[in-house]
């Protein structure tokens, strides 16, 4: 437990609720994206006043369907996209207004916004914190243009320039960034300077994701016709075993595979998505699970705003979808309620007799019902989860 102590321990949260916000469009698609997302260039969406209309119906629409949620109280808010800074503060405003109207918040509710570097500045973050938004999260990928031309993403050099200092000043104190290693043509020196960037800053957060290749990308076409190389797959694994040990010298908690955070600064919204508690999805594009259903938004702006939300609602599998998520989590978690809460008889004893196996084989450390990786898991990790959810 040496390498990953003090952190909190996750557990069972009932009575909470988060909301995910999805809008839909970019500056310029980038070519490794899957995410629903459209390049619009510089100028607003021609339809960011109806979709926002949009938003509020699906609020309501959502909230007659499951009329548990009332019961419940808001405590993340996630606008997310595309690229949210897009759209005017003005309308993420009368969105959390409208949001407030309808719901219970709880004081300390986290209010998140994806920033695209090319909309960040001074007066944004002032206006993000005078409408109540207290976590921003910046998608920069990496700092080295080189790497930016290679991933197809829209590259602004006074913004990416200015981007870290603009961060530190920020009134908004719960800020990171997203960095992306393995590309080709991006040394692993290059991803050090980048994230030395990061390190020098002190920001609190940081997303570290390895290039993939996703089916459909205009990335993943350029690799089956030989135009571009693959994710540098060598530089991935190593990169990805030095990193928390090195973060932790910074004072960072590796507290998702992906995520490292100053204690107290993790995203409490996404971990609602890996400790499988409910959230509102509303958007093109958006998933949501409410009382143990799933949805999902058509990924197509016009037709969202035309036809309105998805009415089809998929019954969860606890026993695969809990695997695939809490065994992302490299902070401690009571695995034991976890189980109890939401697995049949069957399930749970095949939990646990595969947690007490790895705990043997030395991946894991379990105490009074707490569990823990070990750093030995990180490479095998797919594996272990694959092992779980069948
Ligand atoms: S800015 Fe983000 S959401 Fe938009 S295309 Fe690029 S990676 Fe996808």
């Amino acid at each position: 437990m040496e390498l990953l102590d003090k952190q909190s321990i996750w557990q069972v949260r009932n009575s909470y609720l988060g909301v995910y916000v999805h809008f839909p469009y970019c500056f310029k698609k980038c070519d490794y994206c899957d995410f629903y997302s459209e390049g619009i260039g510089a100028s607003p969406a021609n339809d960011e006043m109806s979709l926002f209309q949009s938003y509020k119906k699906e609020i309501l629409e959502r909230k007659t369907h499951f009329p548990e949620i009332s019961k419940r109280t808001i405590d993340t808010v996630f606008f997310g996209g595309g690229t949210p800074s897009k759209a005017s503060s003005n309308n993420w405003k009368q969105l959390l207004d409208f949001l407030r109207s309808e719901f219970t918040f709880a004081e300390d509710t986290e209010i998140s916004i994806e920033v695209n570097p090319e909309d960040l500045n001074s007066e944004l973050l002032e206006d993000y914190h005078t409408i109540g938004i207290n976590r921003v999260n910046v998608g920069v990928q990496t700092f080295s243009p080189k790497g930016l031309e290679f991933l197809g993403r829209h590259y602004d050099a006074i913004r990416y320039g200015s981007l870290v200092d603009v961060l530190k000043n920020s009134p908004i104190r719960r800020v990171g960034i997203d960095l992306m290693y393995g590309i080709p043509g991006v040394s692993k020196d290059s991803f050090y300077r980048d994230l030395n960037i990061f390190l020098e800053a002190g920001l609190p957060h940081l997303s570290l994701y390895s290039l993939t290749l996703e089916k459909g990308t205009k990335y993943s076409r350029d690799v089956a016709d030989k135009k571009k190389g693959e994710p540098e797959e060598n530089i991935q694994s190593e990169i990805l075993t030095n990193l928390p040990m090195l973060l932790k010298e910074y004072g960072y908690n590796w507290y998702e595979v992906s995520n490292y955070a100053k204690p107290g600064f993790e995203s409490r919204h996404n971990l609602k998505y890996w400790t499988y508690e409910p959230y509102l999805g509303i958007g093109p594009g958006a998933h949501g699970m409410i009382e143990g259903q799933r949805y999902g938004n058509p990924r197509n702006s016009s037709l969202y705003q035309k036809k309105q939300t998805n009415t089809k609602y998929e019954p969860t599998d606890p026993t695969t979808e809990l695997s695939l998520t809490l065994f992302r989590l490299f902070s401690p978690f009571r695995y034991l309620d976890f189980i109890d809460s939401y697995l049949d008889g069957n399930a749970k004893t095949k939990y646990i007799r595969t947690i007490e196996g790895w705990e043997k084989k030395g991946y894991c450390t379990i105490e009074a019902g707490v569990f823990q990786w070990k750093q030995e898991a990180l490479l095998l990790l797919d594996d272990l989860i694959l092992e779980i959810s069948l």
